[in-house]
């Protein structure tokens, strides 16, 4: 069918419905560059008004997914996949990954670099010596296939026509769309082959979705077409107006990581990576996950989720012996800083934003994507909200490499804190959320 491109631009800036084919076709063509820029973005925007009916957001994140390789391990074993859309200090992946694969459920993980204030799991696991963050498909599902697990960016020949979307999106204002953040990241998980996604939609001040109510929406999303779409799905929306843990960075959130794969480790991490391996153990089996939550604590506890962890990083090419001395094969930046508190009260706020944007500025994160990131520097949260202060206690440690780049960087951590006075003995005022790390579940 030749279609007429301007006809199916109006179609939808007329908030009519697209005939069937029509947007495998439009996608198709733009992906061999048939379709000028300008008429793609003008398209994306009369989405962004209108919206797409189900069947058109089922067709075109199809679409999306099959402009490249779809990978595919056969019907063997299960294999699950899980998604964040993204926080400050979210090492969940890190931990998640080797538990849930330690649980005896297959997890193939494609991973994305930081995007904007938020951190990227490659970023944080190139922080290990040797250890190769691209796996070429064929290796990637070897290695799912043999050690259980693997963690590598996303490769080029995944859903090529999404990430030129991605592109004229950002360029467009066309990022915040419903269906079009949900076609982006479930088309991705489709062509990385797994049979069940997990979804951790973060919500907060850090987060895309600053209110529980968007949060909710994307994850109820972003769950039924996964489901239209004949993947098992759940989504966890978790909580991202404070930093999760104690260190952002890039080293030193592999060092968190590691703790909690010690069985240590901070509890807010902890709950959801629990959480959420119960989740994808769940998925992978068929059973709840009530059943599936005994025993993801336990892999944590006794050990068999550090040691898959060693394993999947020696066979990505990695020191194993950042397992089990982390302190010592993790570089991290020797220079320190502080910020301290003005005044004594209680913390009511601490803005993960400001973190992001602070760490960002460390080296910690790129400014343009030209940028080498410096792995070694970070900032460890010496107190969290609802923590009382002295005046002139520690707030926040830095670790630092260049005196330049602490300058510009300290304003951003420096307005991180809200420090309330007056309130030392008393409690930190309920913002009306459900407290705790876990905001919500979508099944
Ligand atoms: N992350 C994605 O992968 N796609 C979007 O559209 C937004 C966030």
């Amino acid at each position: 069918m030749i279609m007429d491109i301007l006809r199916f631009i109006e179609t939808k800036r007329d908030g009519r419905t697209h005939g069937s084919g029509e947007i495998r076709d439009f996608t198709e063509r733009f992906a061999a560059g048939e379709v000028a820029e300008y008429q793609a973005a003008a398209w994306l925007m009369a989405v962004y008004l209108k919206g797409l009916h189900d069947e058109e957001l089922k067709e075109f994140t199809l679409a999306l997914a099959r402009s490249g390789d779809i990978l595919s391990f056969g019907d063997e074993f299960p294999i699950v996949d899980k998604h964040s859309t993204g926080g400050v200090g979210d090492k969940v992946t890190l931990a998640l990954v080797p538990l849930v694969a330690a649980c005896g459920i297959h997890v193939a993980k494609l991973s994305g670099p930081g995007l904007g204030f938020t951190g990227g799991t490659v970023d944080k696991l190139e922080a290990i010596p040797g250890f190769r963050t691209h796996l070429a498909p064929e290796e990637f599902m070897t290695q799912v296939r043999g050690v259980g697990c693997a963690i590598s960016g996303h490769s080029a020949k995944l859903a090529p026509a999404e990430g030129k979307f991605y592109a004229l999106r950002d360029v467009t204002a066309t990022v915040p769309s419903l269906p079009l953040i949900c076609s982006s990241i479930v088309s991705k998980k489709i062509a990385g082959g797994a049979q069940g996604f997990v979804f951790d939609v973060k919500c907060g001040s850090g987060a895309f979705m600053r209110t529980y109510k968007e949060a909710e929406e994307l994850a109820s999303a972003l769950v039924r077409l996964s489901k239209a779409l004949g993947r098992k799905s759940m989504a966890l929306v978790t909580d991202m107006d404070q930093p999760l843990g104690l260190w952002v960075g890039n080293a030193v959130e592999l060092l968190e990581a590691i703790h909690v794969l010690r069985g240590e480790g901070p509890s807010d991490v902890k709950e959801i990576v629990v959480a959420l391996a119960a989740a994808m153990v769940a998925l992978g089996r068929g059973i709840s996950c009530e059943e599936a939550r005994g025993e993801t604590a336990d892999r944590l506890g006794d050990g068999a989720a550090l040691a898959k962890f060693k394993e999947m990083v020696e066979a990505q090419g990695g020191d194993g012996r950042v397992a089990t001395a982390p302190e010592k094969y993790l570089a991290i930046a020797e220079r320190r800083a502080e910020v301290l508190s003005p005044r004594a009260g209680i913390i009511t706020h601490v803005d993960a934003r400001s973190i992001g944007e602070g760490v960002k500025r460390l080296g910690g994160g790129r400014m343009a994507l030209s940028d080498r990131i410096d792995r070694s520097v970070g900032i460890r949260l010496a107190r969290k909200k609802g923590a009382f202060v002295q005046a002139q206690e520690p707030l926040l440690e830095i670790r630092f490499s260049d005196e330049r780049k602490l300058t510009e960087a300290l304003p951003y951590f420096q307005g991180a804190f809200s420090v309330e006075e007056g309130a030392v003995g008393g409690t930190a005022p309920s913002n009306g959320q459900k407290e705790g790390p876990i905001l919500g579940t979508v099944q």
